[in-house]
Order: C-alpha cells, then structure tokens, then sequence
C-alpha cells in the first residue's frame, strides 16, 4: 500500500462511458492508472455492437466533461435537442420545449464519445489501457496487478459488484421491467437532409408503447421503439410488422420506407433493461463501484451516463476533500452519492410512465385549455 503521500496506482475495470472518464479524473490527480476493459479497443473495430448507438447528454454529463478539459471537443459532434416533438396518431406535431432557449439537451455518439474518452485518458503518461481482458476471469488467465484502489465501472452485470456481495454486506435490488427495446433506424432523405426536424428529441407516446428517435450526425435517426415483449413476440411476419406500424406509427413509414422497416425489424432484436439499487457502493479503502455497476437505470430518464458521469466529479470532491485519504473519501462517497443515485433510479422509473403516457394527458389538459380561451 502507498503511503499518503506516494502515487497512487488505481485500477479501473470497465473502460465504456463512466470508467474511460474516471480515467480522466484519476490522472488528473496524477494516480497511476491501469484501465482493464473486455472488449477489443473500440477505435479499431470497423463494428461495435451493443446498447444506444446514441444517448442523450445532459448539463449533468457536460459538467463531468468540463472538469477534464473535454465539453468543447465533445459538444463539436453533438446535436442540440431543444424540445420534444410529440407525434400524434393522425401525423399532428407538437413541440414541448425543455426549458428557456439556453436550456437543452444533446445528441452524442456513444462510440464516438467513448473514443474521445478513451484517447484523452491514454494522453496522459501514467495511464495504460488493458484491452481483451476481464480482471475477475476465472476460467481464462487471471489479471494479477498489486493496486491501491479498485474502481468498478463494468455495467449493469458488473463482476466487482458481484465480488463486493460476497465479501461485504452489500443490499442489493434488481428489477427487469416488462418493456424491451428495440433500436430502428430512419435514414437521410434521398437529399442527404433529416427527414424531421433537426433539433427535436422526437416522441411517439402511444400509452403502452412508445418510440423516440434521436438525431445523428450522419443526418440519420436513431428510432428506439420500447414495448412490452409479449407484443414484441406477436409481431412475426414482414405483414405483422406493416399492420402494427400503420396502426400505431403511420407517420413513420414513409420516413424509415417500408422494404427498410421490413428488414431492419426483422433483423433486431427486443432487448431487456434493468433498474438496480445497491448500497453501500465501496469495501473499505479497497473498492468502489460507480456507474451502472452501482445504479443502472431504465433510459427514459435519459440520466444513465449524465449520471454515471456525475459520480465522477462526486468522487473527485471526496478524494479533494479528503487529501487522497481512500478510507474517508470512499465512505464519504457512499454516503454522499447513494441517496441521490436511488433518487434518481427511481425518477427514471417514474419517467418510464410520464413518456409513453403522461404526455399524451398532458398535451390533451393543454389541449383543452387553449380551446378554452
Ligand atoms: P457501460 O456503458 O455498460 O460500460 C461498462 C464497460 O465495462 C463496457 O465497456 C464493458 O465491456 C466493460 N466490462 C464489463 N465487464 C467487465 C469485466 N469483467 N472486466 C473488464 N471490463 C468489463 N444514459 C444517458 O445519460 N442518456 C441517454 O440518453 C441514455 N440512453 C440510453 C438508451 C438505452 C436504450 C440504454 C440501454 C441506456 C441508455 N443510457 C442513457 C444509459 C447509459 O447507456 C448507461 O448509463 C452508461 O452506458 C453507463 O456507463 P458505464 O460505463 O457505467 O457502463
């Protein structure tokens, strides 16, 4: 173990969102950092599968950015997002702005904001990125790294966390809910323009289901349908997939074209989501668990990442606040982050309801009113 005053040598596991900029963070403070992710380096994959090709980003993740030199670089490929645009059964469109005109969100690449993250860490001399390895494989070699502190940032199934229930008395809550999602594409107009307007974050809200679509830079849409997944498996054929389309979103057809609707539904897949609490988030000076390791969240909050990214400059405080004492900064994190990251996996959860439905009341209540006047 280092003494206070030596370098401390952390070891990041996870190097998606959260753990390349907890990188960041750690070799600001001028720790060694060894950074171990299991997947090939994304910046040499021609294909990277996985969750939301794009997510919202939020004050809350710019704030995170800012702290390490990288909001300008990544606001450079993001695309303002300044209202929700509802859409209607019969086409009608409503925008229902997010705020002030200063007040919006942002469309960013996940890949693309990973790669940032993971090239501005290995700037930095002290920090060396491990891919193709899992630390916890006990089938394959073992990593074996003597470290002061283990950083957990491996997901929603993170093994750390898994560690930390054997070793400590970890609460622990899951929650799968019914609805899958499954991500469409709407692709630029034969012009090469959006197909809609531009800087929306665009809502089919449809009570029980919902679609969103979030604009990239390609000019294309990202369209997430999310559905309960008994529906999803009564949509079987090409015609099945036609009928449920016409039915519920007519006004997208003509945007995703149909041949493409056929085959990109049939080639997806519905996947689950997962809402987890756990508490406390560290083992002692040893280990501490962040992001989705310790709160994934349901999207439709759109707060995952922001959030994750948010644990960062909380940590960072701590660590401030502590002089790099691991012991009294990781029991302060705890304490400190654990209320509001249940709060917020609970928000999301709420927003699950407020998206597909609420919305529509709402719009209907507003609706109402104006005719009023
Ligand atoms: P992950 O992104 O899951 O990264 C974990 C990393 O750890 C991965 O690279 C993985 O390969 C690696 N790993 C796993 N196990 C090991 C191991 N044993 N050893 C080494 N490496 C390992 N959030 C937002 O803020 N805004 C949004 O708009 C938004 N939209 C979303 C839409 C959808 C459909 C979904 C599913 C999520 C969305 N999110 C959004 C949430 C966001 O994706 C997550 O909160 C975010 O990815 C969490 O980052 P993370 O780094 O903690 O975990």
């Amino acid at each position: 173990m280092s003494g206070e005053n030596q370098v401390k040598h952390v070891a990041v596991v996870g190097g998606g969102l959260v753990g390349s900029l907890n990188a960041c963070f750690f070799a600001k403070r001028k720790y060694k950092v060894d950074l171990y992710e299991m997947r090939d380096d994304i910046r040499t994959m021609e294909i990277v599968k996985g969750r939301s090709i794009n997510l919202a980003l939020s004050c809350r993740g710019r704030e995170a950015l800012k702290h390490v030199g990288l909001e300008d670089e990544v606001l450079k490929t993001a695309i303002p997002m300044r209202a929700r645009m509802i859409h209607d059964l019969d086409g009608t469109c409503h925008p229902i702005p997010y705020g002030k005109s200063d007040q919006f969100i942002n469309s960013v690449d996940r890949r693309l904001l990973n790669e940032v993250l993971l090239t501005a860490a290995e700037k930095n001399p002290q920090v060396t990125c491990h891919f193709n390895h899992k630390l916890l494989n006990k089938e394959g070699k073992e990593v074996k790294n003597k470290v002061d502190l283990i950083v957990g940032n491996d997901g929603a199934f993170s093994a750390i966390r898994r560690q930390m229930m054997k070793d400590t008395l970890l609460d622990y809550n899951q929650e799968y809910i019914p609805h899958g999602y499954m991500e469409l594409t709407i692709p630029a107009t034969p012009s090469n323009d959006f197909a809609m307007g531009v800087n929306y974050l665009h809502i089919w809200p449809r009570n029980e289901f919902m679609m969103i679509a979030l604009p990239n830079l390609d000019k294309s849409y990202t369209l997430t349908l999310f559905m309960p997944f008994e529906n999803f498996n009564q949509i079987k054929t090409e015609d099945d997939v036609m009928d449920f389309f016409r039915r519920m979103f007519p006004d997208s057809i003509p945007l995703i074209g149909e041949k493409f609707l056929k085959e990109i539904y049939q080639s997806s897949k519905a996947l689950p989501m997962v809402s987890i609490k756990c508490s406390p988030y560290h083992v002692k000076d040893k280990v501490v668990i962040m992001g989705d390791a310790a709160h994934a969240m349901v999207p439709f909050y759109g707060q995952g990442m922001n959030c994750g990214f948010e644990d960062c400059i909380v940590l960072n405080d701590m660590l401030d606040k502590h002089s790099d004492n691991f012991e009294l900064a990781l029991k302060a994190y705890t304490e400190h982050r654990n209320p509001d990251a249940k709060a917020i996996v609970d928000l999301a959860m709420y927003n699950y309801v407020e998206m597909r439905k609420s919305v529509n009341s709402k719009m209907f209540l507003l609706r109402k009113k104006i005719d009023n006047m």
